[in-house]
């Protein structure tokens, strides 16, 4: 891949996403020697218009972003990287430097920690835990949440209602890891299904 950096006097704009929930994050731009860190490092560095030095993104505040795909557009001028954001990308301590309407949404980033605690094999883990006994043990606790939120779903207190809609949905997402698809998969089969009708 060869980036065009001749067009912009030597830097090329660099649109930063998050890679879970696909929203932008921020914008920023790279000169040569910024790139060529951020490749070696695989965390972003960009070259700051304002401090005209390299600026590795977290060297301050710890919230780095760790690259974990690297595209160039159509003309080679442009980037788009998909990070792991270590914690809020703004210095306002938001998540992102522009209105959060892009994001895929919260089911996607509990999907991701659900995911992390497992390829960490966190022995803390209650999540990893519960994944490594094995899918009939997840299968059964999904079944089990499913009949206390019938249970709840004939009560009037919205509250114990509410937690074991979660508890539901947080085991779900454990079936399916343990499963070996992902949350996108279902939106796919729904999203086919809503196009059919
Ligand atoms: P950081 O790179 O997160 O350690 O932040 C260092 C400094 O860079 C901050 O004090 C801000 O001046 C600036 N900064 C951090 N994040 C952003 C951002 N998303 N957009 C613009 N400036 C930023
Ligand atoms: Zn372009
Ligand atoms: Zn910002
Ligand atoms: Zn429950």
């Amino acid at each position: 891949m060869t980036i065009d950096f001749s067009k912009g006097n030597g830097l090329v704009p660099v649109v930063i996403q998050d890679n879970n929930t696909l929203q932008v994050l921020m914008l920023g731009y790279m000169n040569e020697e910024a790139f060529m860190k951020t490749k070696a490092e695989n965390r972003v560095t960009f070259f700051s218009r304002s401090k005209n030095r390299l600026w590795t993104k977290g060297e301050m505040s710890g919230n780095y972003l760790e690259v974990k795909d690297l595209q160039i557009d159509c003309d080679n001028d442009t980037l788009l990287i998909k990070a792991k954001p270590a914690g809020p990308t703004c210095h306002t301590g938001s998540t992102s430097c522009f209105n959060e309407v892009t994001a895929k949404g919260f089911v996607y980033d509990l999907q991701a920690t659900i995911n992390q605690r497992i390829d960490e094999n966190d022995e803390s883990s209650y999540t990893n835990k519960l994944y490594r006994k094995g899918i009939n043990k997840v299968a059964q606790k999904v079944g089990e949440e499913a009949v206390e939120l019938v249970i709840e779903a004939k009560d009037n207190d919205d509250n114990l209602f509410k937690n074991e809609a979660a508890d539901l949905l947080y085991h779900y997402l454990i079936l399916l890891k343990a499963k070996g698809c992902t949350f996108e998969d279902i939106e796919g089969v729904l999203e086919k299904r809503r196009k059919s009708k």
